[in-house]
């Protein structure tokens, strides 16, 4: 996948592809990351991109033509077709479907706003989608395209190293959030881990995982849960869980 990321800041985006996942990514080859800067589409001689507002009030909007040309270059580079999605509170929020759908492009552009954000213009005509990192302003698109980047990065084919390994992770396939986890030693400050986890029972081990992975998002996240049909394996884990809840073990 190619990820064309147009920002006054490409040295902040690219330290995103130094480390973990999005870094083997690109090892690998699954991921091409490259950062356009409007600037070097500035229509004057100080690579001036943004100006005050018309009808006045506070801050500097980025322009239109700059942004518009720096898009028109970017898709030059990497496929006419490719997504241009907008960073912006206004915008749907990302969340896991997000990531798993846009993986799957072979070329995406992503727009990160500064100061006041874009003329409106540029975004009715050339962004396809607006996505949100969440509920609250940011002072520019970077850090919400540098989450997407990583998010991504690690559903790209043969990134992870075990294959299941994202498809049990939270907000995965099965809607669930994630099971808890243990390493060594088996004793933690008089702490043990699960017995189950010792034994070697990969049947038990699996409707062990299952169970706390049901119980977890009944507790934490029990909205998740209403939108599941669980099946009837599923159910009476989770009653079992309830049960031992209560019970106190
Ligand atoms: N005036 C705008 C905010 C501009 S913030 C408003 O109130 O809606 C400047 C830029 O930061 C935005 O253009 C956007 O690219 C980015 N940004 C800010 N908050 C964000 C968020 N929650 N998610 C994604 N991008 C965000």
């Amino acid at each position: 996948m190619k990820i064309e990321v147009i920002t006054l800041f490409p040295e902040l985006v690219e330290v995103v592809t130094r480390h973990g996942m999005p870094r083997v990514a690109v090892e690998q080859n699954a991921l091409e990351l490259s950062c356009r800067n409007p600037r070097d589409f500035a229509q004057n001689k100080w690579r001036k991109i943004d100006e005050r507002p018309f009808g006045g009030g506070p801050g500097m909007v980025m322009q239109a033509e700059p942004l518009a040309q720096t898009i028109e270059a970017a898709k030059a580079g990497i496929g006419s077709e490719a997504k241009v999605l907008m960073m912006s509170p206004q915008g749907e929020r990302m969340d896991q479907r997000w990531f798993e759908r846009l993986s799957k492009e072979s070329g995406l552009i992503v727009l990160c706003g500064r100061y006041e954000g874009i003329d409106e213009r540029l975004v009715t005509s050339a962004v396809d989608v607006e996505l949100s990192l969440g509920d609250f302003v940011l002072s520019g698109g970077e850090l919400a395209a540098m989450v997407l980047i990583d998010g991504i990065a690690r559903l790209l084919p043969g990134v992870l190293g075990h294959a299941e390994s994202a498809g049990q992770d939270s907000f995965s396939s099965n809607g669930l959030l994630d099971h808890p986890h243990y390493s060594r030693p088996e004793v933690w400050r008089g702490q043990a881990v699960p017995e189950i986890l010792m034994s070697g029972d990969h049947a038990k081990l699996a409707r062990w995982r299952l169970k706390r992975a049901l119980g977890r998002t009944w507790l934490r996240r029990p909205d998740l849960l209403d939108k599941l049909e669980l099946d009837a394996t599923q159910q009476s884990l989770l009653r079992e869980f309830v049960a031992e809840l209560k019970e106190g073990t």
